[in-house]
């Protein structure tokens, strides 16, 4: 408060003023800020960024607390990512974690190539993620190939293949981990876990 007199005295004594003029309404208007219109043209302008763009509701991907989000989207590309104050969650509040997942989709640090290392090399080789992906699916067929065994000593079905593994990271969402579990049963894997379990 003392701030605020002192910063209105020196401001009436760089004008020039003595704060008679106009009375205490001409004082209010022009120091408080009883002006009918208090923003410039310029913010009248402005547009809140998310202005017009579409939304999709989400769960942040970091962790089994599972808070929603709204992800709002323009011309293919997210724009932004916020709370969803509709979700019994979290009420429209994200972590500080959660609060920056914007950055995780749009980063130019965010590796988009795969590091591989053949068998017996001591170096890593940069290659594109769908190499990675063909061999990854080629090494999997192999290996069911190989490895199936359809029934056991007694004759029962079990349809089992242990010579192949899953384990998930804390940013897989609960649709990516069940479309995980989905494939990884369907091929007869048992060794399947997961870091959130969301
Ligand atoms: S916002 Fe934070 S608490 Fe909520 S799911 Fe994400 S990481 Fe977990």
């Amino acid at each position: 408060m003392t701030i605020t007199r002192r910063n209105t005295e020196q401001g009436m004594a760089a004008a020039g003023e003595t704060g008679a003029s106009g009375g205490l309404g001409g004082l209010m208007r022009r120091y408080i800020g009883f002006s009918p219109i208090p923003m410039s043209k310029r913010s009248q302008q402005l547009e809140s960024r998310i202005q017009g763009a579409q939304v999709a509701t989400s769960v942040c991907p970091y962790c089994a607390v599972g808070c929603s989000q709204l992800v709002y989207h323009r011309d293919g590309k997210i724009i932004d990512i916020e709370g969803n104050p509709d979700s019994p969650i979290n009420n429209g509040h994200l972590c500080p974690k959660g609060a920056a997942t914007y950055q995780l989709v749009n980063n130019p640090n965010r590796p988009t190539k795969v590091l591989y290392r053949a068998p017996r090399s001591d170096h890593w080789e940069e290659r594109p993620l769908a190499w990675a992906m063909d061999h990854i699916a080629q090494r999997v067929k192999e290996a069911r190939d190989k490895d199936f065994v359809m029934n056991d000593d007694n004759g029962e079905r079990i349809n089992r293949l242990e010579s192949v593994g899953s384990i998930g990271g804390a940013t897989l969402d609960n649709e990516e981990n069940y479309l995980m579990l989905k494939l990884f049963r369907n091929l007869g894997v048992v060794h399947i876990t997961n870091q959130a379990r969301i």
